[in-house]
């Protein structure tokens, strides 16, 4: 809870003291793992206004702020740092902070914290190979599809596009054979001429099911979600895209690819013994045969009554 409300803290300031077209980053990695514990490095990065020099040694004091007509026009009070490194500090963390004027600010938190006793989900175990990933970007609007390129190239997933199904088609075909397929394509749904469903339908018809397909809206998918399974869609991702969503429905629809790959093993049951309650006797002489090929022993009595008495 006291992470959350640093998080939000500075997250907060980053937003706030960035203009319209800047962005604000953030990541986490865990820098150190002993004894049951992770140090964990929060960074907020933003592109925003900056802090200056004579500014900066101040910035955790109490009711600073660099501007004082910030107050106004940012709704701030200079208190949220100062209240930000005290949590910190309580928990044996620390914050440090780097800015330049008119550049951006870039706050980091380090905390050391107890493992959780929860166990991963096995889907986030899934190791992404970002660097050796390929995705194809199906859209008709070229905005959107320099948007989902954009925001991939950022995360090191080489991406390419195509306007139309049709031309889509084309791609796939040639990457096919070269043994090089799309580990993911992503498709919009409503596009002129063939929309994402019908273009989802001819891909799989190509590669099978050896490339991910999500379709990306802006809109409800419910009354489609039928009709999309069964043309192949794996998953559906809403607008506008995000990095983390986009890996996350990839990496789920992998994990169901792989679950569905490996058939499930084949639970023993030999020697265990059966009661089964059935009046009718070639159904209970069929229900034998069978439970006896898997070698199972089976007690047969006629009723519920005679089943739940001593025998
Ligand atoms: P508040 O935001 O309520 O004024 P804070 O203690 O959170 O109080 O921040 C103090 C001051 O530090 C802000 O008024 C601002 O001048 C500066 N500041 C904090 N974060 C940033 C940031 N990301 N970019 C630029 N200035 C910042």
């Amino acid at each position: 809870m006291k992470l959350k409300q640093v998080l939000i803290n500075i997250i907060g300031n980053a937003v706030k003291f960035t203009h319209e077209g800047g962005s604000v980053d953030l990541t986490v990695e865990r820098t150190a793992q002993f004894d049951k514990k992770s140090t964990l490095r929060f960074t907020v990065s933003d592109t925003g206004i900056g802090i200056s020099k004579e500014y900066l040694p101040h910035i955790f004091d109490s009711f600073s702020q660099e501007d004082s007509s910030a107050t106004n026009k940012y709704g701030s009070s200079g208190l949220g740092l100062a209240i930000t490194k005290s949590i910190i500090e309580m928990m044996n963390g620390n914050i440090e902070v780097r800015s330049e004027k008119g550049k951006g600010t870039t706050f980091t938190v380090a905390v050391t914290l107890m493992d959780s006793e929860r166990r991963h989900d096995e889907i986030n175990e899934l190791v992404i190979d970002t660097n050796n990933m390929s995705v194809l970007v199906i859209d008709d609007d070229p905005v959107a599809c320099e948007h989902a390129k954009l925001i991939l190239e950022k995360i090191g997933i080489a991406c390419e596009i195509a306007y139309s199904g049709f031309d889509a088609i084309e791609m796939v075909k040639l990457r096919h054979a070269r043994q090089n397929p799309y580990n993911l394509i992503l498709v919009d749904l409503k596009m002129p001429d063939m929309d994402g469903i019908e273009t989802t339908r001819e891909i799989r018809k190509i590669v099978g099911h050896e490339s991910a397909i999500i379709i990306i809206t802006a809109y409800r998918w419910d009354d489609v979600l039928d009709e999309a399974i069964s043309a192949g869609v794996d998953s559906f991702i809403a607008k506008p895209l995000f990095a983390n969503n986009i890996i996350e429905e990839f990496r789920s629809a992998l994990h169901k690819k792989n679950s569905s790959k490996s058939a499930k093993p084949q639970t023993d049951l030999k020697g265990r013994h059966i009661l089964l309650a059935e009046d009718v006797p070639i159904n209970a002489e069929i229900m034998t045969m069978v439970l006896a090929m898997r070698e199972l022993n089976v007690d047969h009595v006629e009723n519920g009554r005679a089943a739940v008495s001593d025998f």
